[in-house]
């Protein structure tokens, strides 16, 4: 008898018969033997729409109250999903994020969990009843309802599960698993059997949101065996594993990965002294921005030129800010880029491979596109490009690095 944490995403729940199908399947987990923790999004589309209300009120709610809104989303479909399981026969009980205790920081909208009480969970365990939780939420030492950021709910199945030491976390959604890229945008994906959680932290961290970030963080440090699987096909899904010699067959690229949240910002003419880096990045991050690429070009007549990229919700934050260090510091001019893109190429064979950015470089030359900014580690290479190429660039990557499936897989 197995202990399992399953998580189904929105879509999975995202209709009253859609739930009905979720409780059938876990009945039929639960008659197998294994004991079970579920743990639900909201309905697809829900969490916009209590944002969007909340924006209707004011442009910027407190983020303590739409947290308090916000978490409402499911607090509806556990309840549904225990109803369903109930009716079934199948004894079940619901619980919000404070019921269970997952107990958070106070940092509204992306906190961070930081205990999780397991004894309710293990007495119903005991008691033979499935344990179904909201995703996406906890609560801080003062009582507030905090959440832990977009896509959350994938944080808190893979908490749980590293909790209540399961023996697997299985992340239900609408794909049958994690692919080479994005299937919505290259029909030629294919479907990864394995990935290393440190490769399937960079493509989370570069925009591949099938899996939250912080839940492949989670999975990796507290070694949670991780599945991804569709939730109303059967099939072996994709395993998200810390074993790299099993993968070492793999092509050197294992996935692409691509974004249009950063945005772009240029500082130019700034005098070329010593610290001129932190004179210009220190009030960003003093604004609570963070930077992710930085390019800095030295030009002759002693001035440089200073490009980093910023999320875009930062972007106008930003650029107020950067204004005024550029009057300060005698800098020329501020301009910036909202339409960019940024691409990304991952794989741990890049560690034994030379030569993998250049062909990068490449393929994208032979697409003609431009490429504005650069960065690599270990197991990736990132550039920026203007956002109207970025499927265009995808799909060439792709074929370039000989991902593609033999034939048009569709979903
Ligand atoms: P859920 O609501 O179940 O959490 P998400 O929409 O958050 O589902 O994540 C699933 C989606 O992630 C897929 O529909 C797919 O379009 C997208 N996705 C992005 N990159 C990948 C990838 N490399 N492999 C699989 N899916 C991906
Ligand atoms: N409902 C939340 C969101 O849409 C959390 C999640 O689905 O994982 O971001
Ligand atoms: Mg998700």
């Amino acid at each position: 008898m197995a202990l399992i944490v399953q998580k189904f995403g929105g879509t999975s729940v995202g209709t009253v018969e859609r739930i009905e199908q979720v409780a059938d399947k876990v009945k039929k987990f639960r008659e197998a033997g294994d004991d079970l923790v579920v743990v639900l999004s909201a309905m697809s589309g829900e969490t916009n729409r209590l944002i969007d209300l909340a924006k209707q009120i004011t442009g910027q709610p407190e983020p303590r109250e739409l947290d308090v809104i916000v978490s409402t989303g499911e607090q509806v479909t556990i309840a549904l999903l225990a109803m369903a399981l109930i009716k079934r026969g199948v004894p079940a009980v619901s619980y919000t994020g404070n019921q269970v205790r997952i107990l958070t920081d106070s940092a509204h909208n992306k906190a961070r969990i930081l205990q999780i009480d397991d004894q309710k969970i293990r007495g119903d365990l005991k008691a033979g009843r499935v344990v179904v939780v909201a995703g996406f939420q906890g609560v801080d030492e003062q009582g507030n309802i905090t959440t832990l950021g977009r896509g959350g709910s994938d944080t808190t199945g893979v908490a749980l599960a590293a909790a209540l030491k399961a023996d697997e976390c299985q992340i239900y959604t609408d794909v049958d698993g994690v692919y080479t890229t994005d299937p919505r945008v290259v029909s030629q994906a294919q479907r990864l059997d394995k990935i290393t959680f440190e490769e399937m932290l960079e493509m989370a961290s570069l925009g591949s949101k099938v899996l939250q970030i912080r839940a492949v963080e989670f999975a990796g440090k507290y070694n949670v065996p991780l599945r991804v699987l569709h939730s109303f096909k059967e099939g072996p899904g994709t395993l998200i594993t810390i074993d790299e010699e099993e993968t070492m067959e793999q092509p050197i690229i294992s996935g692409i990965a691509f974004n249009r949240d950063e945005a772009k910002l240029t500082i130019r003419g700034v005098p070329d002294t010593p610290g001129v880096a932190f004179k210009i990045l220190g009030p960003i991050s003093g604004a609570n921005i963070e930077v992710d690429m930085i390019v800095q070009n030295v030009s002759h007549d002693n001035t440089t030129d200073f490009t980093f990229t910023v999320h875009r919700n930062d972007y106008v934050k930003a650029e107020q800010v950067l204004k005024n260090t550029a009057k300060e510091i005698g800098a020329r001019e501020v301009i910036g880029d909202t339409k960019i893109a940024k691409v990304s190429i991952v794989g741990v064979g890049m560690r034994s491979h030379a030569g993998v950015a250049s062909r990068m470089f490449e393929a994208l030359a032979k697409e003609s596109i431009n490429i504005q900014m650069i960065s690599t580690s270990e197991i990736k290479v990132s550039v920026v490009i203007e956002e109207k190429y970025l499927e265009l660039a995808v799909r060439a990557l792709h074929t370039a690095f000989e991902l593609d499936a033999a034939a048009p897989q569709g979903e």
